[in-house]
């Protein structure tokens, strides 16, 4: 039986801008020999297409249906679980509207929405015009008006989703608030919890799984964080290869109960490539 890849990409497949040697090409080997590999990211940012150019740069096996990030997981959700769901107000950047868009929903931009509220001194439901759902991710655009706008549209009744919940994300310079951050202001001024569809919670490794059309207790999932890839590998029963090639060390690894233990560690691609020669086997 071929193996069913659920690959993270920061940290394992590269590291900001740099690649992490030698994944690419073990994920290369993996795909020539018939397993499944699926991209999983938290990102809320971008569209497919972006994964897809940087991915074949580095000799990563992918096409645009295996990419499944957080905006992808959560518009692939919507289709699936909440049909009525015709019109969106998106807090986000502009790979959320695409990814949105892309499953046939009619997207209104939270920025939008703010300019209406701010010209036309209506409410946020009047300036989305009345959506049945309120998305959030990274909004790196966010003002008061947005969060304002969507707020008002949660408290007339839209349901609320977000791509995640991470608190901060890296880059160059340190950190930067995450999708989390933008959430919690949402969650706080409309007094509603979002349903998350990012890791740590179950729903986009299922949708990465389903993507394939298989079962996500056969996935085997490879990352670096444990509050996230491992989380959300335990959360639909997925085995984890933890890579310690991004945010975590083995000795915070030594921390994890047992029972929450990953699968099998692997400090670099060499490692990588000998368990899943084992598990293919
Ligand atoms: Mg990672």
């Amino acid at each position: 039986m071929s193996l069913l890849l659920l690959v993270d990409l920061d940290g394992v497949v590269y590291r900001g801008d740099d690649p992490v040697p030698g994944v690419a090409a073990v994920l290369m080997a993996r795909a020539n020999a018939g397993d499944d590999v699926v991209y999983v990211t938290n990102n809320s940012m971008h569209y497919r297409a972006d994964y897809v150019t940087r991915l074949t740069e580095l000799g990563a096996p992918v096409t645009q249906d295996r990419v499944i990030s957080a905006p992808r997981a959560t518009a692939l959700w919507l289709q699936e679980h909440h049909p009525e769901v015709r019109r969106v107000l998106a807090v986000g950047a502009g790979g959320l509207d695409r990814e949105l868009r892309d499953v046939g929903i009619e997207v209104v931009n939270a920025g939008f929405a703010a300019d209406r509220m701010g010209r036309e001194g209506i409410d946020g439901v009047a300036a989305a015009g009345a959506p049945q759902a309120v998305v959030a991710g990274v909004d790196p655009q966010l003002t008061y008006l947005r969060i304002a706008a969507a707020a008002d549209c949660i408290r007339g009744g839209a349901r609320f989703i977000a791509t995640n919940r991470d608190p901060v994300y890296p880059v160059e310079r340190g950190l930067r608030p995450g999708a989390g951050s933008i959430v919690s202001a949402i969650e706080v001024a409309s007094g509603v919890t979002p349903l998350v569809i990012g890791k740590p919670e179950p729903l986009l490794m299922e949708q990465a799984a389903h993507a394939v059309r298989r079962d996500p207790t056969e996935a085997i999932v490879i990352g670096d964080g444990i509050g996230t890839d491992l989380a959300a590998a335990n959360a639909v029963g997925a085995r984890t290869i933890l890579m310690l090639t991004g945010v975590t060390s083995r000795e915070a690894l030594g921390a994890v109960p047992e029972s929450d233990a990953p699968f099998a560690v692997a400090a670099d691609a060499a490692e990588l490539a000998a368990i899943l020669e084992r598990l293919a086997r």
